[in-house]
């Protein structure tokens, strides 16, 4: 079985019908970029893999978990699934460290000094290891990014799910969280990530779905589908962004 898997998946936020059927399988391993235009419904997929939306129909099942919205499958689903976001998300009067932290103490009950010793190797992971006491205002846009994958990573989670984490960065940063997450695919993370980085998508990345008005418009290996596009749509989508 998949790793992660979907099928006819509908969500609806109230009359607007924002995914249609989507069936998705993601194997262990695999490095997945989801591309397509604003509102077309990247972010509200991913929220539906983290059981941080409710679906209406049909079913996700990730690492042999259903994904529910409710209380005790969350905590559970956060032991599966990690998920980074566009604007960093760190607490602001924690330090790195207690960020990082946290969730290995509250939700997995470590005691802090295991979760300290997860959270000083996480952060060398991704190369800050200085940064243990420093406040996320302290650092640069990618630092906080890093962090923010650090931090993901201290729960030990078998898939990652970005949402757009290189978007809010200033173009001389994103490469540095690129980075990272080439290294954590070299290492066999399985990565979903909404993405306009192109050439990433197609260096790093496994395999490329294009959504287009709430449905997997076109998918496929990343080279053979970027370079050759088959639907108008996807066609008219990669003009725009190259
Ligand atoms: P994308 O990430 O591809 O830009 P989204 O998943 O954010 O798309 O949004 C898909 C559609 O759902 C859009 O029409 C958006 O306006 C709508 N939408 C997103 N979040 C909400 C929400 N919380 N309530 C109502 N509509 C929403
Ligand atoms: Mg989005």
């Amino acid at each position: 079985m998949a790793l992660v898997n979907l099928d006819q998946v509908h969500k609806y936020y109230g009359d607007l019908h924002v995914l249609k059927g989507i069936d998705l399988k993601i194997n262990k391993g695999e490095v997945v970029s989801v591309i397509g235009r604003s509102g077309s419904g990247k972010s509200t997929l991913l929220r539906c893999m983290n059981g941080l939306e409710q679906y209406q129909e049909g079913g996700i099942v990730v690492d042999g978990k259903e994904v529910t919205t409710e209380d005790i499958q969350v905590r559970q689903l956060a032991m599966s699934v990690g998920m980074i976001f566009q604007n960093f998300n760190l607490f602001p009067h924690m330090t790195v460290g207690e960020n990082i932290m946290l969730a290995p103490t509250i939700v997995l009950k470590k005691p802090k000094y295991e979760a300290e010793r997860i959270a000083r190797a996480m952060l060398e992971k991704v190369g800050l290891g200085e940064k243990f006491d420093s406040y996320p205002e302290k650092l640069s846009g990618g630092q906080q990014q890093r962090v923010a994958i650090a931090r993901a990573l201290a729960m030990n989670p078998k898939v990652l799910l970005c949402d757009e984490i290189t978007s809010a960065l200033d173009p001389e940063l994103v490469g540095e969280v690129l980075k990272v997450l080439e290294q954590l695919a070299k290492e066999g993370m399985t990565l979903i990530l909404v993405t306009h980085e192109m050439n990433f998508a197609r260096d790093v990345g496994n395999r490329v779905v294009f959504m287009h008005q709430g449905k997997v418009w076109e998918e496929g290996d990343s080279n053979t589908l970027l370079s050759n596009p088959q639907t108008d749509e996807l066609k008219q989508f990669i003009g725009a962004v190259l």
